[in-house]
């Protein structure tokens, strides 16, 4: 099997926050490896900006020794690194100020796509707006890329939506939720609505419950300070797990197209139930020997911030009435290690008696890494002695099963960058479902915060603290070991 890269069409992406982190780690190097696929069509430019002083040299040198760094394969395309930067430009701008938007005007082409990546902090995004509009670079053809932390809560998320919305239209705004890229989650709907095998059975009438799991071994490194205004609630279950959420409970839509499947992912966000304070478990590390504790890390003894959040959602629908949703997220948890793990009831009647033991099928979808999806199926163990049941996985390793070229897959950057510079928001999340998933957040977090409500200490390197364990136990059900 071979590759198929489709090239899209000649554009011109400038990058606000040019010189920062994601640049340097995921975006640059993720569009040089799209322009080794030889996806980058025609001659197509990328302009960094930020108020660094630096000149076009500068930038390309930064941009050398950015993918050097993050591009693993990079030293075997020197030639085409050269190409790659002979495409970049860079411009010094400050986002609140007034110099610098003339040149960026000069730069960019009123005859190819424009994409706008606003790779900055959010609370520059209406500034960037309002001067991409007044130096008149706001054309029907462009397209802003927003990151995320999109809000802290509804208001603000609603806030930020307006301000985007005064300047462009919804069909421009490309709100990234880099989970949405991943080759896996994207399999997930190909499985669910490519096959005729699992849609009948996925529901509440057939599925037991379901577990999506995603683990981090690191803590909060260098984004502390970020990160203790925010927490795992509002960092990872608001955004991520939420998307996960959707892609799994949400009704086929009727077209594999941006609108129709954000309907449907904004119905599931729409349909689920409050969560009370009884299904959810926060949770804060401690530090281990060299291992500096949370509160050390982010420089606040007092923090009640959590680096653990774990839940049962329920959504009231007639698809999923019934079946519960355990949702678990954390740092400084014993593996990097993320799965969804769809669990099948029971069969109604076991032919091969009470010895025969409980078996269950279940479809585990894993993230990372080593993205695959495996089916865990019953058969007989082989040999003599009797009828003796035992679970097997049938596995698809992607790698094992299409090759290393095609298992090569893009990271999940380069893949939404690409669509952005295509057009297609499918894997974007739209203004009203962001505002739904903060409308069904922010009660959960008001009330930690109106009671103070004090997350549970657990060790690092371990699976969290114990009560999220009970979360599942009361319930007569186990978090399954996600392994790494
Ligand atoms: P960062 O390393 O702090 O970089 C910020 C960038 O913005 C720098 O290039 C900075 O350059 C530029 N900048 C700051 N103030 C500016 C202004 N007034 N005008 C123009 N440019 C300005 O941040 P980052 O990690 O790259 O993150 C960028 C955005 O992506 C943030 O919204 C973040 O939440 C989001 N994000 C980041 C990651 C990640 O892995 N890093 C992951 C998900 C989301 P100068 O100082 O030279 O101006």
């Amino acid at each position: 099997m071979v590759s198929r890269v489709i090239p899209v069409e000649t554009f011109d992406l400038v990058i606000f926050g040019g010189t920062g982190d994601l640049a340097r780690r995921k975006i640059l190097p993720g569009l040089f490896r799209r322009f080794c696929a030889e996806q980058m069509g025609g001659d197509s430019r990328i302009v960094g900006a930020a108020r660094s002083e630096m000149d076009r040299d500068a930038y390309r040198s930064f941009a050398r020794e950015a993918i050097a760094e993050f591009d693993p394969d990079a030293a075997g395309h020197e030639t085409h690194l050269e190409t790659f930067l002979d495409r970049l430009d860079y411009v010094t701008i400050d986002a609140r100020g007034e110099t610098g938007w003339e040149d960026l005007a000069a730069l960019v082409r009123p005859e190819v796509i424009r994409a706008f990546y606003f790779s900055v902090a959010p609370s520059l995004f209406g500034d960037l707006a309002e001067r991409l509009h007044r130096h008149g670079m706001d054309c029907d053809n462009c397209r802003v890329v927003v990151e995320k932390p999109f809000g802290r809560d509804l208001e603000s998320a609603r806030a930020l939506n307006r301000t985007i919305a005064t300047y462009f239209d919804e069909h421009q705004i490309y709100r990234i939720d880099h989970y949405l890229g991943k080759e896996t989650v994207q399999n997930l709907m190909a499985i669910r609505f490519g096959n005729m095998l699992f849609e009948p059975l996925w529901n509440s009438q057939y599925v037991d419950h379901i577990q999506i799991t995603v683990a981090e071994e690191v803590g909060v490194g260098g984004r502390g300070e970020y990160y203790d205004r925010a927490g795992a609630m509002r960092d990872m279950m608001q955004n991520h797990m939420m998307q996960l959420l959707c892609l799994i409970a949400m009704e086929p839509p009727a077209k594999f197209e941006p609108d129709a499947v954000r309907d449907e992912k904004l119905k599931v966000i729409r349909a689920l139930d409050h969560v009370p304070s009884t299904d959810i478990v926060r949770g804060q590390y401690e530090g281990s020997g060299d291992c500096p504790g949370y509160r050390h890390q982010v420089g606040n003894r007092d923090s009640n911030t959590e680096s653990f959040v774990a839940l049962r959602a329920h959504i009231s629908n007639w698809r999923w009435a019934g079946t519960p949703f355990y949702l678990r997220t954390g740092k400084r948890l014993r593996e990097r290690a993320s799965e969804i793990a769809i669990v099948f009831k029971d069969a109604p009647h076991s032919i091969f008696g009470a010895e025969a033991g409980r078996h269950r099928n279940i479809l585990t979808i894993r993230l990372q890494p080593n993205e695959g999806i495996e089916l865990g199926v019953t058969i007989k163990e082989p040999g003599p002695g009797g009828m003796r049941l035992i679970d097997v996985p049938l596995d698809m390793s992607f790698a094992e099963a299409l090759g290393p070229e095609d298992a090569d897959f893009p990271d999940a950057y380069e893949r939404l960058i690409m669509d952005v510079i295509r057009g297609n928001q499918t894997l974007f999340m739209r203004g009203d479902e962001v505002e739904a998933a903060w409308a069904w957040a922010d009660p959960i977090i008001a009330a930690w915060e109106r009671e103070e409500a004090q997350p549970l200490p657990y060790a690092a390197g371990s699976a969290g603290p114990d009560d999220a364990l009970m979360l599942m136990h009361r319930d007569g059900r186990r978090w399954r070991e996600v392994k790494a």
